[in-house]
């Protein structure tokens, strides 16, 4: 695999698995985060119910007033019980909007049941007041216990329709934010409490109204309530969680012991004692419920520390979770960043570096020298690799031009091997080997090979009266001269002195004792300048043979040649000889 692609493939499966974790990571910061809403939402909607259960518990002690009341009834009794019911009303429109705004973020399943049960609380309530109402306009002596008892009942039913309502969202939240639990539970056992403790009076309200002991049926209702509240008191007191530590829930506490169960529950029990002793109470409803209902106020005092606490609670988990979920999406954010700064890093300053070093290498094993591999002013080790690169291709160079310049000293070498030092023709070594080729390939073609050998006549007497400089320079001039007589294919060499050969391509004697014929003119009629001034006019004798079939060799017919040019000098001289 390309070292590219495993690059862009490992990038992927890497992101892939970071952008997996901080997913995985960021869903459950927000999971926190949004159980700590949940949790802030249901505290708030619980404390919207439990004002309204109050409310409720609340206006019965007005209503029993009025019932207990004489016709007509005293306009202060009827007033404290209007401000009830506004009290109430207040309260269950603003449980009303809270929950509509519960539901309008999001918790559509519970709201339609929810609802249900406020309309069906807002009925009861109405039919319950009419109820009071038309009691309260009979002659309080048509008001019997059994009908008293049936109104109150009706009241008393509508306190758990209000605590109903919010069920829904507080069992989810508490599942989804269990630390709200326990202070709620608690918060809730106090609203009990509150509620029982308005019972214990109600169930004295007949009796003080009356006059009259309280039934045994009464009594026994009491004791029961009694032991219900004792119940509810040991589970608020109940130690085990953050919550009891607090020092303001302590005090909350200690001051609904002395209120409450000293003051509160020691005036039901006076009266308990005075119906079981048969004297009279020494008061009425109403002056009962002034005294006895302020002793309720601790566990309401109760109910919102609880309540409280847990509100500061779940919005210190709430600011935390808000907190731990940007420092989730930052670092996720700076994580993936990082990764792409470090994957970019690696391809510009590894990658692509590597590239160009592979593509370098193969153009210098290639023997393309043209461009540097670059790079070699960085200092890590990616630098040391292109500078080692740079270095190769240097030393590739160099190597290159030293074997360019051994191929043309060993071509210079060749020549000089081959060629006379003074004419530049060919010498007699090189003649030997091209002359014995040219002699087989004729062979081959059964072809006639003819040779010419000349020497320069009284070439002696030019040394002597010109000086050995002169000599060479006559020899240098014949040399050229005949060479530009001859084609390409006709060879020219010295054989020796001032003796050349020549071998022409293809041709019988009589062609050859031509060509001689013509070079002989060609000598004889050339006027030799030399370097002093002197002009000099020289002659060369000719002796041709030729040679044909399997038998022929070149030192024999070079000697018949031989043999033909010492005749042509024995004649005269500047003549052509062939052998016959
Ligand atoms: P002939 O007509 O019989 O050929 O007479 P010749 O003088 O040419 O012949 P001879 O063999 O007597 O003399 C040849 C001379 O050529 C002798 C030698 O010093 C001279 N010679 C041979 N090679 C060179 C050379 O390379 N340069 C010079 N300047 N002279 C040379
Ligand atoms: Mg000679
Ligand atoms: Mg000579």
């Amino acid at each position: 695999m390309k070292l590219t692609r495993l690059l862009t493939l490992s990038t992927a499966v890497l992101a892939l698995l970071v952008c997996g974790m901080l997913a995985h990571i960021t869903r459950d910061a927000w999971r926190r985060y949004d159980a700590t809403s949940a949790g802030l939402q249901a505290l708030r909607l619980t404390q919207s119910a439990m004002v309204a259960a109050e409310k409720l518990s609340f206006e019965r002690g007005p209503v029993n007033a009025v019932l207990g009341d004489r016709i007509p009834v005293d306009p202060a009794r009827r007033d404290r019980l209007q401000h009830g019911r506004a009290a109430t009303d207040l309260a269950l429109l603003q449980l009303e909007r809270a929950l509509q705004s519960a539901s309008s973020q999001g918790q559509a399943g519970a709201s339609i049941t929810t609802m249900a049960t406020l309309s069906s609380l807002s009925s009861q309530l109405a039919a319950a007041r009419a109820t009071v109402d038309q009691l309260a306009a009979l002659p309080p002596a048509n008001r019997t216990p059994e009908k008293m008892k049936a109104t109150l009942g009706r009241m008393f039913a509508l306190v758990p329709l209000a605590l109903d309502t919010v069920t829904g969202y507080t069992q989810s939240s508490e599942h989804a934010y269990p630390r709200i639990s326990r202070p709620l539970i608690k918060a809730r056992y106090a609203v009990e409490l509150r509620e029982y403790a308005g019972r214990m009076g109600s169930v004295l309200t007949v009796a003080l109204a009356a006059r009259q002991p309280l039934t045994t049926e009464e009594h026994e209702q009491l004791q029961l309530l009694r032991g219900r509240i004792a119940q509810l008191r040991q589970q608020i007191q109940a130690r085990g969680g953050d919550d009891d530590l607090q020092p303001s829930l302590a005090a909350v506490v200690t001051r609904m012991d002395q209120i409450h169960f000293g003051t509160g529950q020691q005036l039901v029990a006076d009266v308990e004692r005075d119906s079981r002793a048969g004297r009279p109470y020494g008061m009425d409803t109403a002056q009962f419920a002034q005294r006895y209902v302020p002793t309720m106020t601790p566990i309401l005092a109760l109910r919102d520390e609880l309540l409280r606490q847990a509100q500061l609670q779940a919005q210190s988990d709430h600011e935390h979770a808000r907190t731990d979920l940007w420092i989730v999406i930052l670092s996720g954010a700076a994580i993936l960043l990082a990764l792409t700064l470090l994957l970019l890093i690696v391809r510009r300053r590894v990658v692509v570096p590597l590239l160009r070093a592979t593509r370098a290498v193969i153009r210098i094993g290639a023997g393309d020298y043209s461009r540097d591999p670059g790079g070699s002013q960085r200092n890590d080790e990616i630098g040391d690799m292109l500078r080692a690169l740079s270095t190769l291709r240097t030393n590739s160079i160099e190597r290159q031009q030293l074997e360019i310049e051994r191929q043309r000293l060993i071509e210079e070498l060749r020549l000089r091997a081959n060629t006379d030092y003074l004419t530049g023709i060919l010498n007699r070594r090189a003649f030997t080997s091209a002359g014995n080729k040219r002699l087989h390939a004729a062979q081959a073609q059964n072809e006639t090979l003819a040779v010419l050998l000349f020497d320069i006549d009284h070439f002696k007497s030019v040394n002597d009266s010109h000086g050995h400089e002169a000599g060479d320079q006559v020899l240098i001039r014949v040399a050229a001269l005949v060479r530009a007589e001859l084609r390409d294919s006709e060879i020219l060499a010295r054989h020796g002195g001032e003796e050349f050969v020549v071998m022409p391509a293809h041709c019988t004697l009589e062609q050859a004792c031509v060509l001689a014929e013509r070079l002989r003119t060609a000598i004889e009629r050339e006027p030799l300048t030399l370097a002093d001034g002197h002009i000099l006019r020289v002659t060369a004798s000719f002796g041709v043979a030729s040679a044909s079939g399997p038998a022929a060799a070149l030192d024999s017919l070079l000697h018949a040649a031989d043999l033909a040019l010492y005749r042509a000098k024995r004649k005269g001289r500047n003549r052509v000889e062939s052998a016959s």
